[in-house]
């Protein structure tokens, strides 16, 4: 496969189309994010990177956290995580609170946001200085000792954060977070704060395409069974009530965030990573989803 001429003609193929959509305003500091920035990077298992445009311009990963915070309460807890939190899709929106009442406050999986909310509670209950052990951990796995969180996003989605707040405490009448609600959902607005390029984003979930290892170094960031498991948790919800149609028209585990990036990972091959802030009415980037389309379309490489 030539990666680098894919990847080039796929770029400028989405460049020339229409870029539809809208920046995510709820979260007043991404609404000042420029529309126009359209970045990729793709991993391969052998650390050799492809780029094209904006992809050493760091950007809120925001949602795409939710897997790294995921990983490492799978490594403190493993299988014991599922009985706080379930592994099926949602077929609803990110920040939806319809199915949690009939639930009884278990969440349908940890990549939508009640159930990253549960995740961060169980890093609260293992983790003495959750906040600085979680970035710690993230920088570990990225191999990248620069990964921040960004302070200005966290305060700015905590100032209008008022339906997670509400997703935490709904929780807590449930019985279903230990901590204190403020602790666990400051933890929760620092963990979607995170700043990363698509270069350091793909390299970063580089492990997720190699059997739970970390590219290079092949420090084993989780085990092959668990890593297999948090790349289906991806097919199956890393998009909400996208997840069926990404599955279908791009054929990759992935997860995006309304900081307008997406990462998808194909096992045993590579890991990409797209960012264009542009959003669907869906919740996901709106080039991002068109490039990884065509760009599977053409390499016809799936896990199907
Ligand atoms: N922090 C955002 C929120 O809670 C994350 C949503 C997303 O990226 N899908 O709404």
């Amino acid at each position: 496969m030539d990666c680098h001429k894919i990847i080039e003609d796929t770029y400028a193929h989405i460049l020339s189309k229409e870029n539809k959509g809208a920046v995510a305003t709820y979260i007043p500091e991404l609404g000042k994010v420029d529309p126009a920035h359209f970045g990729v990077c793709l991993t391969t298992n052998d650390g050799t990177q492809y780029t094209a445009g904006d992809a050493y311009s760091p950007f809120s990963i925001q949602s795409i956290a939710k897997v790294l915070s995921l990983s490492l309460a799978l490594s403190l807890e493993d299988t014991m995580i599922w009985q706080r939190l379930d592994v099926e899709p949602s077929g609803s929106a990110f920040n939806s609170l319809v199915q949690l009442e009939s639930e009884n406050g278990i969440p349908r999986n940890p990549l939508i946001n009640a159930g990253a909310i549960v995740v961060c509670d169980i890093l609260c209950s293992h983790l003495k200085d959750p906040k600085k052990e979680l970035i710690g951990y993230i920088r570990d796995v990225a191999n990248n000792d620069t990964i921040q969180y960004s302070e200005t996003i966290a305060q700015s989605e905590k100032s209008n954060g008022y339906l997670n707040v509400a997703l935490v405490n709904f929780m807590k009448s449930f019985g279903n977070i230990k901590n204190d609600v403020e602790q666990v959902i400051d933890l929760y607005f620092y963990l979607s704060s995170i700043e990363m390029t698509c270069c350091q984003l793909s390299k970063t979930f580089g492990f997720l395409a190699n059997g739970g290892k970390q590219l290079i170094t092949n420090k084993q960031i989780l085990t092959r069974s668990q890593s297999q498991r948090v790349n289906a948790i991806m097919q199956t919800c890393g998009f909400y009530d996208e997840a069926g149609e990404f599955a279908y028209k791009v054929g990759l585990p992935g997860k995006s965030g309304v900081g307008g990036g997406i990462v998808a990972v194909l096992p045993n091959s590579y890991s990409i990573s797209v960012w264009s802030p542009k959003l669907n009415e869906k919740g996901n980037s709106y080039r991002g989803m068109k490039f990884l389309q065509l760009f599977t379309d053409t390499t016809r490489e799936t896990i199907f």
